[in-house]
């Protein structure tokens, strides 16, 4: 059968596949076979004689991998923003309205509808993102600009009076107004929705996803569901659910990993999500000492969400229910915190970010068994951002190769769309530590590929028989590839539980 015609889903996955020629990553390279029955990876051997009626696809000695996972996603917010105006290259409040400028001329909200623009980064500005500055490009256009990390929202006057904050005197919005905002902004028809999300889903299977962790604010198992249905199948999709749900998830009974009905295995119960603290760039991430420049204010160390008590509460309730917590955590305060309350409760679980932790709590992780669940790319968006407002502490920021050598289980992920949903970007991120040429950033910190592999494939190192056939094919070996090819690594076909959902075997 020819490479284009390879199975893509349906009846075609029970009939069994062989992959030739294929090199295991992890191996010596000598070429194999595999054969894939019943979803699984059930041989791996040199010329393997196919059973009559199998397909078989030749691999021509390209790598074989297992699939990727991005363990932290806001698939929703993703999908709008691949929709929305970038401003991530914004260097000052007035490049930004230029920006937006641009986009109004070139190609406008249909009437009635914001502009929504995200990824602004406005940390390191000189001027200041005002109303006034928006005003003086959008006219009468609502527009709403969401920051890089998601916790401002910079609106015009147009959109202050709209959403409801006619008076707000800066224009710019933050923590619970910012969500706020920018759930209203996210509020697309159901089906257009779902298309945008399939949209991104396949682009995804495209980079070699087979799952992802989404921790999308809103309870969206229901519309997980509603989405397989209709036939979006690209992704396994572990789905979270927030305090706000958590009773709704609970009265289903449902418990982390569980399948949910009608979803064919592909959507299961995630984790717990609960945010304990704000982010780096709002210098709302809860830390042991002030920020730089905020030294004596009232919130000079950061915001935590929760006291000790509540959080323990909180994660008792979930994980007595069977819900595993994912604790978002970002400054080492906060991290202490949440290792706190996760020991108090015994329960395991991950904490979501873990940016900046304090050394004894790095072995704290390992003792403990507390996944850190990581982003690599926020470490380069953020580097300049960090040594300003965490001087001093940096040694101990983003510190991956210190997780990793205490022993802690890593997982990698982009937190889309803070970062884009591609784990090659990840990977990439973790091993050099640099981006766009510069020098590495605490290269002390690199992660070796092999480890940054197996925390993007939910700790698969190598395609095993008796494993899942979620299974990535690349033109090179990722392990041996030098940094800048690894971040835009050429994937060559996907597949889900043994059926293509990505192929590009030329
Ligand atoms: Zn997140």
């Amino acid at each position: 059968m020819s490479l284009v015609d390879a199975p893509t889903g349906g009846a075609e996955e029970a009939r069994g596949l062989i992959l030739t020629d294929a090199r295991l990553v992890g191996s010596d390279g000598s070429p194999v076979d595999v054969l894939i029955e019943s979803g699984e990876v059930s041989a791996i051997a040199p010329g393997i004689t196919p059973a009559p009626g199998v397909d078989v696809v030749d691999l021509g000695g390209r790598w074989l991998a297992p699939g990727l996972w991005d363990w932290h996603v806001h698939m929703d917010q993703w999908a709008l923003a691949r929709r929305r105006l970038d401003l991530s290259t914004a260097r000052s409040a007035a490049h930004a309205a230029s920006l937006v400028g641009e986009k109004l001329r070139d190609d406008p909200p249909p009437s009635g509808q914001p502009l929504v623009g995200y990824g602004f980064f406005d940390a390191l500005w000189a001027d200041e993102p005002t109303r006034g500055v928006l005003d003086s490009v959008s006219g009468d256009v609502p527009v709403v600009l969401v920051s890089n990390d998601l916790h401002a929202a910079w609106l015009d006057s147009a959109a202050l009076a709209r959403y409801g904050y006619g008076g707000h005197p800066t224009g710019l919005l933050r923590e619970q107004d910012a969500f706020d905002v920018s759930t209203r902004v996210s509020a697309v028809p159901d089906e257009l929705l779902d298309r945008w999300v399939a949209e991104a889903s396949a682009a995804a299977a495209a980079r070699g996803v087979v799952g992802i962790v989404d921790l999308e604010m809103s309870f969206s198992i229901d519309r997980w569901a509603r989405r397989v249905a209709g036939g979006d199948r690209s992704l396994r999709v572990s789905a979270g659910v927030y305090p706000a749900d958590l009773d709704r998830v609970i009265e289903r009974g449902l418990r982390t990993g569980d399948v949910i009905d009608g979803t064919g295995g592909l959507v299961t119960m995630g984790p717990f999500k609960i945010i304990t603290d704000g982010s780096l760039n709002t210098r709302t991430a809860f830390c042991h000492d002030p920020y730089a420049g905020l030294e004596g204010t009232p919130a000079a160390r950061g915001l935590s969400a929760y006291d000790a008590d509540e959080l323990v509460d909180w994660l008792r309730r979930a994980s007595s229910a069977g819900l595993v917590p994912a604790v978002h955590a970002i400054g080492d305060a906060a991290n202490a915190l949440a290792l706190d309350a996760l020991e108090a409760v015994g329960c395991g679980g991950s904490i979501e970010h873990a940016q900046l932790v304090d050394a004894r709590d790095v072995a704290r992780f390992a003792r403990l068994g507390i996944v850190a669940s990581v982003q690599p790319e926020h470490a380069m968006d953020d580097r300049d951002v960090a040594d300003r407002l965490w001087a001093g502490r940096t040694d101990r920021a983003f510190a991956f190769e210190s997780l990793a050598a205490a022993g802690v289980t890593l997982r990698l992920g982009s937190d889309a769309p803070v970062a884009p949903l591609d784990p090659w970007v990840s990977m990439a991120a973790a091993v050099s530590r640099s981006r766009d040429g510069r020098e590495a950033w605490h290269p002390e910190q690199r992660l070796v590929s092999s480890v940054a592999l197996a925390a993007s494939t939910r700790g698969r190192s190598s395609v095993e028989a008796g494993s899942v056939a979620d299974l990535v094919v690349t033109e090179s070996d990722p392990l041996s590839a030098a940094d800048a090819d690894l971040r835009a690594f050429d994937v060559a076909a996907t597949l889900l539980g043994g059926r293509f959902t990505h192929v590009a075997l030329g």
